[in-house]
């Protein structure tokens, strides 16, 4: 049986998000081709990986932390093996990192941070934003066969669950010569903001002004419980910091409820919002882009506006 393969990232064995995410666009792409869904892990034991029918795992030295050769090797060995229609790997440094390597030593096409993707005529067809995201590029292979994708964060919701298909342990032997790169430390970042998991976000653009107004857009996520987010324009200009950019360079966030305050709604920014429950955009110019996307429009200053929601919430 056709297969679609499956490159599961993981931190200390727990599977990222980008990875689940490519376990529900892998588990589409195989329904809709009447396919397996295989998936690959490596340095870890193969649990929490939801919807794949088979998991391959290995450990050993070498496979962790992840290091380049050794996971491109076990990676070829099994597509190889397999021959999938497709290889999706999440769209992160090490999936960026492996997948021209592996197209490159099997002879496969690969296309990355794909933010769309679709068969057609027994070939994946991938979409990716280029020229400063200013346009939408679809590529597809010249010959049918395997195409390698790296998939960008917001491809599909997140596989949930825990492992349920059957596990198949792949020998984790390697060549010495492998074994090049040595990870000499790991020193943790962290993270003081979630907007992930945030159910309400206020969202502040240039339109906002000044640092100073921003403390608006802070009053009401307090009232309304949830977090403050930003355009690239705020974030150039020192309002907020990086790490609450949404969008094409910054997170990918999926609330239940999304306030664009002073954002005009461009393809960077929009695709980082465009899964929010709810949109609604304050915006004193009629003409915005974001109100075409948004289910509530305020047309207004919103130094007048926020102030008036805030007295209308008590
Ligand atoms: P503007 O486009 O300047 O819009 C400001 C809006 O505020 C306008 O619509 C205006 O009508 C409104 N306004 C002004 N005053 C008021 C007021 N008093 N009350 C109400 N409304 C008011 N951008 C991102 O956000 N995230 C990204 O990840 C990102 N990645 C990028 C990657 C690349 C490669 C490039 C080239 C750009 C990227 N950008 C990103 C930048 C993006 O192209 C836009 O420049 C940016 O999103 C615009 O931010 P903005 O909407 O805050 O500002």
């Amino acid at each position: 049986m056709s297969a679609i393969l499956v490159y599961v990232e993981h931190d200390g064995g727990c599977v990222t998000d980008l990875s689940l995410q490519c376990l529900s666009c892998g588990r589409q792409l195989a329904d809709q081709a009447g396919a397996e869904l295989h998936a690959i892990l490596l340095g870890a034991e193969a649990a929490g990986v939801p919807l794949a029918d088979v998991i391959h795992a290995a450990k050993g030295e070498g496979l962790e932390p992840y290091t380049t050769r050794p996971h491109a090797k076990k990676l070829e060995d099994l597509v190889s093996q397999l021959q999938p229609l497709a290889v999706l790997l999440p769209s992160s440094t090490i999936g960026n990192d492996l997948a021209p390597r592996v197209a490159g030593e099997l002879g496969l096409c690969v296309t990355l941070h794909c933010d769309a993707v679709k068969p057609e005529a027994e070939a994946l067809h991938c979409r990716r934003l280029e020229y400063d995201a200013r346009a939408h590029t679809w590529f597809a292979p010249m010959a049918n066969g395997c195409t390698v994708a790296t998939l960008a964060d917001g491809i599909a919701e997140s596989a949930s669950g825990d492992t349920t298909g059957r596990v198949e342990s792949l020998d984790a032997g390697l060549d010495a010569d492998l074994l090049r790169v040595l990870v000499e430390r790991r020193e943790v970042v962290q993270k003081t903001v979630n907007l992930k998991d945030a159910k309400v976000i206020i969202g502040g653009g240039a339109g906002v002004g000044t640092k100073e107004n921003f403390s608006l857009l802070q009053k009401l996520a307090e009232r309304l419980g949830g977090e403050i987010g930003a355009t690239r324009a705020s974030v150039d200009a020192g309002w907020v910091s990086a790490e609450r950019q949404i969008g094409q360079t910054g997170v990918v966030v999926r609330p239940d409820l999304y306030i664009a305050c002073g954002i005009s709604g461009a393809v960077q920014h929009a695709v980082g919002i465009r899964d929010a429950r709810m949109i609604v955009a304050i915006n004193s110019d009629p003409a915005a882009p974001i109100f075409k996307m948004a289910h509530y429009r305020i047309v207004g200053d919103l130094t007048v506006v926020i102030p008036k929601l805030l007295d209308l919430l008590g």
